[in-house]
């Protein structure tokens, strides 16, 4: 079988270029007589991995020097239950404000250490746009705003960073990141599981403003602990370095291609391509997103019935197309077009929607 156009959501399609440098590499990397899954993270060559790795997604996402980036094991849920543990003070307000599904997970995590604040919830309206800035009800005493950037299942994005004052604004890019240019410095911190954009599951990058490593928190182990994280660069224990090398790989790749301006353009015709097939067949297909809060990464959508539905599954997949299944909490469709997702990817599915309609519409 030759390698079809994997619309997953994650974990999610990697550059080929990426997976064939993975294969070569798997039995002897760098001259070291053994396979980077093999040798020790303490090792000088894996920690030069690890450095460049640093340096590179750096220089991808113009991080300014005064942010730690951290590599950890885990998801980005995990992330959402250290944040409150890192950053805010027993029982302290934190704000949250929801546009879907990855913002209630967040909630969910976050309540048994802060006193969550639900600033503005978008589900009033099923979660078809972002709830607009002045009706937000942050919180004077907030230890920071925390908000998704683009909500994977419900295909919702922010296309502008909110102005949330002084307080920190915590983002989770986990289905965004570097998929654009991106102002750094309007964060006080930035996760992203790399399943999406970055590579593959089971590692997660932390963009953290350095001052923040300074505030208290609450008692936990060290192991949950952002500081002891940033001061051991990630090393605190073994860290997921297969994981880690592909990142790697993914960030190079991703330089090498042009860098985030370049993926903003890929992406916006990407998008655009699927989302003209939604908009121009008459209501055919269906995508119920607000145009200013559509997400370029995750387009949901839907057919009249599920007898089109599945059909459009097992048509698709036969044509090349993979993993167009929605998520089970909404249904329907869905296309992930993450930056490895080529054009002519978003344009074959595009060609196919408007011959499957031609059929069966
Ligand atoms: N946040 C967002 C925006 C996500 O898309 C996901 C996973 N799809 C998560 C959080 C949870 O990530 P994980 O499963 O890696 O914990």
């Amino acid at each position: 079988m030759t390698r079809a156009f994997n619309f997953s959501a994650g974990p999610a399609t990697l550059p080929e270029s990426v997976l064939r440098q993975a294969q070569e590499e798997m039995l002897e990397w760098r001259g070291v007589g053994a396979s980077v899954v093999e040798i020790s993270h303490r090792s000088a060559e894996f920690i030069a991995l690890a450095a460049e790795t640093e340096a590179d997604l750096r220089r991808l996402l113009s991080i300014p020097d005064n942010y730690a980036v951290l590599f950890t094991a885990g998801g980005a849920t995990t992330q959402q239950a250290l944040l409150p543990l890192n950053f805010a003070s027993p029982g302290q307000r934190a704000d949250y404000v929801l546009t879907g599904h990855w913002g209630k997970t967040a909630v969910k995590q976050a309540r048994p250490y802060v006193d969550v604040n639900v600033a503005a919830d978008g589900e009033v309206d099923g979660y078809h746009d972002i709830p607009p800035r002045a009706e937000w009800k942050l919180s004077d005493d907030a230890a920071y705003v925390h908000i998704t950037a683009n909500e994977t299942i419900h295909g919702v994005e922010f296309r502008d960073i909110p102005d949330v004052g002084n307080v920190p604004l915590v983002a989770d890019f986990s289905s965004s990141i570097a998929s654009e240019p991106l102002d750094v410095s309007r964060f006080g911190l930035i996760y992203a599981g790399a399943q999406k954009n970055l590579g593959p599951v089971g590692i997660s990058v932390m963009i953290v403003r350095r001052d923040l490593l300074e505030r208290a928190g609450q008692p936990r182990a060290d192991i949950f602990d952002y500081r002891s994280h940033a001061a051991r660069d990630s090393m605190l224990n073994t860290p997921p370095t297969w994981n880690w090398y592909l990142l790697g790989l993914t960030v190079k790749w991703m330089l090498a291609e042009g860098g985030v301006t370049e993926f903003a353009s890929r992406n916006a015709a990407k998008s655009a391509a699927v989302y003209e097939a939604i908009d121009g067949s008459g209501g055919f297909y269906r995508n119920e997103i607000a145009p200013a809060a559509r997400s370029r990464m995750n387009i949901p959508f839907f057919l009249p019935d599920d007898t089109l539905t599945s059909r459009f599954l097992t048509e698709s997949r036969e044509a090349g197309l993979l993993a167009l299944k929605g998520h089970k909490a909404l249904g329907g469709l869905r296309a992930s077009l993450y930056n490895a997702m080529p054009l002519a990817g978003a344009q074959g599915l595009a060609g196919f929607m408007r011959d499957f309609q031609q059929r069966h519409g």
